[in-house]
């Protein structure tokens, strides 16, 4: 609990449209995020209106030594949020402003609060596109995109959020404010602070607005559905695809489990006796796409896959909405949900598969795995129940044999979710004990004295 004084220091800065929480049951709402940690109050929630607010907020907190976590919407699957010790939450949802769209140079300037689907709608009004997509984009933030890096479901051809950042200002702890990358293609004056600012987690700085690239909307798309007898030959027609030189928009993978989970829930049609299915969109130019397409037509019926294809906008929107529900769907079994996305090298997503059913039968889980099969990020989602000791011990035993399969088949711990609380103890196991060393150095260099979101990350 803060002191008085501190309490009133804290409203005399966001006195002028700003908004604070001090009471119990306004503190318990920013206590968790979207990862099954165990919540823990807030002393404060501030809510600044402006960037000077946030300067001193700052500042403050750096004097008196209390913990500064910048939350967006708070929908990280990591912990990333959860004041693990207390402190003050800033929000930045107040931030929502689109400060500019350049048609002529392909750029956006945002401010960090923007939800993602509201910039994603304002550039495609403008011919334009800005891919990345997080299932979360109707809440999530471009700030909290950015700490987390952020994936979707396009990142195979697309890329992630850190390849659309150009630039990024924000402010350290001691008050500095850094403006770093611009609106050029090309800009290499000093270290590419806005790349450090990508995946931070709110532990480097607290960002204000962001630029970033946007590209031309493709012209036209084409979305199918491949039903498979088998879970494995549906991983390797992944392979398939990319080996046949495309790249498609998206490439999704529903294991049985999850397929016969989102049928029982939304009764779209889904036969629940495939073994896996694959949701495919390819986009560009009518040519390109046709082409495509009949590849991919030819690729599935060589491997024994049955194509559905999408020839309305209503018929695009019940392929993926099977995608859209999957973990609502999934989500309505049992009381805790943890979404783990362990990623490995595509190649290797039927190996990673077997190594998940194989630890789901070792240790009695109720285990659906659905994802970005396109780009290895698989989501292997565990249904339990955080009050069910004996059933966590297995739980944790699981997370850790699937991390380590991960690492064995050369993948990461984390594809697009971060590391936050969740993953801090098997960090050092993926990246080594220097770089570690390294990353302390850094967080103490620009944050002395640990006030940015700490014991995130093990540090
Ligand atoms: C249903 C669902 C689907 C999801 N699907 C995906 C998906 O497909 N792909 C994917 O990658 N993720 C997905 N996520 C995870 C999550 O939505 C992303 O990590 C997202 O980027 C978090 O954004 P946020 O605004 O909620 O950030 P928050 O959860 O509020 O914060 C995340 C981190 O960013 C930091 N942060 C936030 N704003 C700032 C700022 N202005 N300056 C400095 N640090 C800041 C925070 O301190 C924290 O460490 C999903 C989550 C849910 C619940």
């Amino acid at each position: 609990m803060l002191y008085k004084s501190l309490v009133y220091k804290f409203k005399e800065i966001i006195k002028e449209n700003g908004t604070i929480f001090t009471e119990e049951d306004q503190l318990a709402c920013y206590s968790y995020d979207a990862y099954a940690e165990i919540p823990v109050l807030p002393d404060i929630v501030v809510k600044p209106s402006n960037y000077e607010q946030i300067e001193k907020i700052i500042k403050l907190c750096n004097d008196a030594n209390i913990p500064l976590i910048t939350r967006g919407a708070g929908t990280n699957l990591s912990g990333g949020t959860v004041p693990k010790t207390g402190g003050c939450v800033l929000l930045t949802t107040g931030f929502n402003k689109i400060l500019e769209i350049n048609e002529n140079d392909l750029y956006a300037v945002v401010q960090s609060g923007v939800v993602t689907a509201n910039l994603a709608k304002a550039v495609e009004s403008k011919g334009l596109f800005y891919p990345p997509d997080p299932g979360s984009m109707n809440i999530s933030t471009i700030g909290g995109n950015v700490a987390e890096n952020a994936g979707g479901l396009r990142g195979l051809k697309y890329g992630v959020t850190k390849d659309y950042v150009m630039g990024i200002n924000f402010f350290c702890p001691e008050g500095n404010y850094v403006k770093s990358g611009g609106k050029t293609v090309k800009l290499v004056t000093g270290f590419n602070l806005q790349g450090l600012m990508v995946s931070s987690e709110g532990m480097l700085g607290v960002m204000t607005d962001i630029t970033l690239k946007l590209i031309p909307k493709p012209k036209t798309s084409r979305s199918m559905l491949v039903l498979f007898k088998d879970m494995i030959t549906a991983c390797e027609m992944v392979s398939a695809i990319i080996a046949a030189k495309i790249v498609p928009a998206t490439l999704e993978f529903l294991d049985n489990f999850t397929i016969n989970t989102v049928e029982e829930a939304s009764k779209i049609g889904l036969p629940t006796d495939a073994g896996a299915l694959l949701l495919i969109e390819v986009d560009g130019y009518e040519g390109q796409v046709e082409e495509e397409f009949s590849k991919i037509l030819e690729i599935s019926q060589k491997m024994g896959g049955e194509l559905k294809v999408a020839n309305s906008l209503e018929e695009r929107n019940k392929i993926w909405e099977a995608r859209r529900k999957a973990l609502s769907s999934l989500a309505r079994l049992k009381p805790t949900l943890i979404l783990e996305d362990a990623t490995v090298p595509r190649s290797r997503i039927p190996e990673m598969m077997r190594r998940i059913q194989a630890i789901t039968k070792k240790y009695d889980l109720t285990i659906g795995t659905f994802g970005h099969a396109g780009d290895g990020n698989l989501h292997p989602t565990i249904l339990t129940d955080r009050r069910n000791k004996t059933e966590m011990e297995r739980v944790e035993k699981a997370i850790d044999e699937i991390f380590e399969a991960a690492l064995e088949l050369e993948g990461t711990l984390s594809g697009e979710h971060g590391v936050g609380t969740a993953k801090a103890k098997y960090l050092e196991k993926e990246v080594g004990k220097g770089t570690i060393i390294y990353m302390k150095k850094l967080k103490n260099g620009t944050d002395p004295k640990n006030i940015l979101n700490p014991h995130k990350m093990g540090l």
